[in-house]
Order: C-alpha cells, then structure tokens, then sequence
C-alpha cells in the first residue's frame, strides 16, 4: 500500500516542487483540471490590470507601439514554439483553435487539391474533439471533399498508398481529450506522407502538457490551446504552426488585414504577409494575450529546472501513482483504466470508465474540493469516463493521494447516488 507520508516525501523531493507557488490555487481545492481551464497564474491579475490602466488607459493608440502591442502575436508564438519543437517566427498566437484549425485544413486540402486534384478525403478520429470533426465536416462540405472517421487502431492501414489514393489530409488530436491516449506523431506522419497525405495536428492536449516536437516528426500544419495546459486564462488566444515548406504556398482563407504583407498601406488589394504572419486575420485581443503571455512566463520559470522534460517527467510520475492508488484502494468499484499503462501512449492525465454514475460520482467529488471532470460516453464503444489531468506545474503527490482517497470514499460510502449530485448542468 503506498501511504499518504510517502507521497509527501515525494514532494518533498519533487525537484519542480517550487513552481507551484507561481499559481494562485484556492487552498484546500484539489484542482485536477488543467487539462480543461489552467489555473490563474499569481502574476495574470497585475498585468492585466497594468495593461488596461497603463497601456491603455494612457498610453491609448501609442502603446500599439510602445508596448508592443502589435507583435504580441508573433512574440507569443516564438515562446509557444519552445514547447512544441517548432522554430522562431513559425508560430502565432491568435484567435481560436476551432479558427486556426479551418485556416490550416483549408490550406492542407488546398495544397492536395492544387497537386493531385483527386485527393479529397479527410481521415480523422472517430472519437476526436467535436469542433476538430465539425470544422473538417463544413469544409469538406465546401470542398466537395468527404470526411472518414475511424478508431485509432485502424489509422496505419486506412494510410496505406493503396487505400490512400484519395486523401488529402490526416486530421488528429495528438492526445485524445476523452482517454489521455497519445498518437505517435513521427510514426503516423511518416505513414501519411508515404501515401503523399498532410497532417494536420491539434495539440490543444499535448502543448505544455508534454514536449512536442513537430519539426522532428515531420508534421505539415498543428493547433492549439491557449487556456488548458498553457494557463492564459478562459477563452485564451489559440495558436498556430505552419511548416516553412507550406506557409507561403497558399492564402488561408481568412485573410484580413492583420496577415497583410504591408497593413498599414491599407491597399484595396491582399498581398499576404510572408511565413506564418499571414495566418493573422484581425486585430488581437491584447488584453488576453497579455493574459497568455504570464500563463507562458510559468513555463519559463520551469526552464532552468529541466523544462519540458523534467515536467513531462513529473507528469508520467503522477499519473503513474493515480493509475497505482486506484487499483490498491478502489478495486472492485467497477472502475476500468482506460488510459494507456505505455508511458509512450500516454498524455497527462488519467481517464476511468464506469458503466453507471460517472457524472454523479464526479459531481460528488466536486462537492468536496476535488475537480476533475466527466465526458459522457456514446452508448457505445465509448463508455462515460471520469477524468483527472494531471498539470505537473501545479499538481503534487500527496494531492494525488488524497484525490484517490476521496473517490475511494464516494464510492464505498455509495454518496454519489445522493439526488444532489444527479442533476444535468450546462458544462460538464
Ligand atoms: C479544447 C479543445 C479545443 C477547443 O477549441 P476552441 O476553439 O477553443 O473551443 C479544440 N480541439 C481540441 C482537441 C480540444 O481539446
């Protein structure tokens, strides 16, 4: 059995242990999900508050200069690319990923349809993020392209070149929001690209959470999220990566002045910005970016002390430790693992499925001060599952320990089946 004392000797150890003072948790809140909304770094609410009185309030028009407003997009983006393997100038900071993700497919079905006019099929996954398959179902819709969704195990043989031919474009989410299941992003580009086939990747789960590295996988295009493991607050800006190779081969579909070659010479006519400066549509939202910029400063901080590594590092060890607590204390509860044990599979948070009272039981656990979440389940293939993300900026041990010990008690003492926690809310 492992004890609560020796989880806080793990944090005493915990070389990162020190980071988490850069956040501004609630005491006695187990927070396990940052997967969903990261928490607010101590420093947002000053800088935000200094950016509207100062900047704005008297700096007004000049500070899109002055401070530097006007390159925060690009500025980001060059932090963001740090964390997921990318160069400088190759990232921006912008708009939504839903957004940047109808700008990248457009481009990707676009270069397919100007090279093998044939090839119009998206590939994605059956059970991907909603908006990634609506936003891939209206464009194929545009395009007069189809889209094919399928289980994750049977990606490699639909990207065989023989039952290739026709797609265009591999759309995935590099780590599955609903199982923590991780894609092997080199292999599965590679077996793409032998079927002549772009990628694009949504790394709204993986960004921050683990290292990426897109330029060493080879990827074509990638997404991804400003408000879950990047800590830039609700609605955060998203961003997006454009491999150099792709970025000035097409306008992407929402060109607007932001993402002109020359803005400020306000000509009737588009000339793109060169790289990925064209993947700008309008003005940003400084106000949240400035949010964004601290949400990345925690990540910097994390630098000196190993970085993604070390944080990726912590992250397998906490999961590792819930997946090990829920079996020794939670057997028998009908609860099934349904992240992946493989470390090289697995994101940054864990996942269990439960044929009844999933959502009671997180409702339950809410009650108490630990927040995880529920993702309903399809009736199906796909069972409703409790999930905890594993944030290892903020997450220690001992509140793994005392997260399971909670869970253990809602479902031995049979509290979840209280009436209290059965009522539907708007965001699960
Ligand atoms: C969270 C998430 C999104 C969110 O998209 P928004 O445009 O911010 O609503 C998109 N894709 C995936 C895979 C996600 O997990």
């Amino acid at each position: 059995m492992t004890t609560l004392e020796h989880c806080q000797q793990l944090d005493q150890n915990d070389p990162l242990r020190s980071l988490r003072e850069q956040f501004e948790l609630p005491p006695g809140l187990i927070y396990l999900d940052g997967n969903s909304l990261g928490v607010l770094p101590r420093a947002t609410a000053a800088r935000v508050a200094q950016v509207v009185t100062e900047e704005w309030g008297q700096g007004l028009i000049r500070s899109w200069n002055k401070a530097g407003w006007f390159d925060m997009p690009q500025r980001l983006g060059d932090r963001i690319a740090g964390l997921i393997g990318a160069g400088p100038a190759e990232v921006v900071a912008t708009d939504s990923t839903s957004i940047n993700l109808y700008k990248v497919l457009s481009a990707a079905l676009l270069i397919g349809r100007h090279e093998h006019p044939t090839r119009l099929r998206v590939i994605s996954e059956r059970s991907n993020f909603p908006t990634d398959l609506y936003i891939a179902e209206g464009l194929c819709n545009e395009h007069g392209g189809t889209l094919t969704l399928l289980e994750a195990d049977e990606l490699q043989a639909a990207l065989a070149p023989e039952s290739a031919h026709d797609v265009a474009v591999l759309l995935l989410t590099h780590v599955n929001y609903r199982t923590g299941a991780m894609h092997d992003m080199a292999a599965l580009t590679a077996a793409a690209h032998r079927a002549g086939v772009l990628t694009v990747w949504d790394l709204a789960h993986s960004a921050g959470a683990l290292p990426v590295d897109l330029k060493g996988a080879g990827a074509d295009f990638a997404v991804g999220c400003g408000y879950k493991y990047l800590n830039g607050g609700p609605g955060a800006p998203a961003f997006v990566w454009v491999h150099p190779q792709h970025a000035e081969r097409f306008w992407q579909p929402l060109a607007g002045w932001w993402g002109h070659a020359a803005p400020f010479a306000f000509t009737p006519d588009y000339k793109p910005a060169p790289g990925i400066g064209r993947y700008l549509c309008g003005t940003q939202p400084i106000l949240s970016l400035s949010a964004l910029a601290c949400g990345l400063d925690t990540f910097s901080a994390a630098e000196p002390m190993g970085g993604m590594v070390a944080l990726r590092q912590k992250s397998l060890a906490l999961s590792d430790l819930f997946i090990e607590l829920v079996a020794q204390r939670c057997a028998g509860q009908g609860l099934t693992l349904v992240t992946p044990l493989a470390h090289a599979q697995r994101g940054s948070q864990v996942c269990l499925a439960r044929a009844d009272g999933a959502f009671a039981i997180m409702q339950a656990l809410i009650a108490r001060g630990v927040i995880g979440d529920f993702r309903a389940g399809d009736g199906g293939r796909h069972p409703d599952i409790l999930r905890f993300g594993l944030t290892p900026l903020y997450t220690g041990f001992a509140d793994v320990w005392q997260a399971v010990e909670h869970l253990r008690q809602v479902l031995a003492s049979g509290e979840w089946q209280r009436p209290e926690f059965n009522r539907q809310q708007a965001v699960t």
